[in-house]
């Protein structure tokens, strides 16, 4: 991974063979960003997506393999117990240009990343609502 910052953004490529959502949390520890967001696109060849069954609050996953385009990922940036906290969300698409969609668990980099990460000057932490069975933004 490689970036350069510019203000309050920073433009960021992850290469080949790296993990998008193990390295950009990386990232954000690395260079205190506790809040803001992720715009991204690029290419990889094995991810995992999920989607949050509500009624059973529960994830199922998805493991893609093979190329795919990422078109696009967006992604938030906050805190858990002031842990960084990502949440990622993304569309994949194949060969025949069809487009999987869900919660981002993980990416491989299959050529390469590309992305902006817009930092907020803030902070704000999540809580697990036992209701919806998530961590949601908590402002209390
Ligand atoms: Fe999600």
């Amino acid at each position: 991974m490689e970036y350069k910052k510019f203000g309050n953004k920073y433009i960021v490529r992850i290469d080949r063979g790296e993990e998008i959502v193990e390295t950009l949390k990386k990232f954000c520890e690395e260079n205190h960003i506790r809040l803001g967001t992720i715009m991204g696109l690029g290419a990889t060849n094995k991810a995992k997506i999920g989607l949050y069954n509500i009624k059973e609050k529960k994830y199922y996953s998805k493991e893609l393999t093979g190329d795919h385009e990422i078109a696009p990922l967006y992604g938030n940036i906050s805190t858990m117990k002031s842990e960084v906290y990502l949440h990622i969300h993304a569309n994949l698409c194949n060969q025949e240009n069809k487009a999987f969609g869900g919660h981002l668990n993980s990416a491989v980099v299959s050529a390469t990343f590309e992305a902006v990460i817009e930092v907020i000057d803030g902070e704000v932490d999540r809580a697990f609502d036992e209701e919806i069975g998530l961590n949601l933004y908590n402002f209390k």
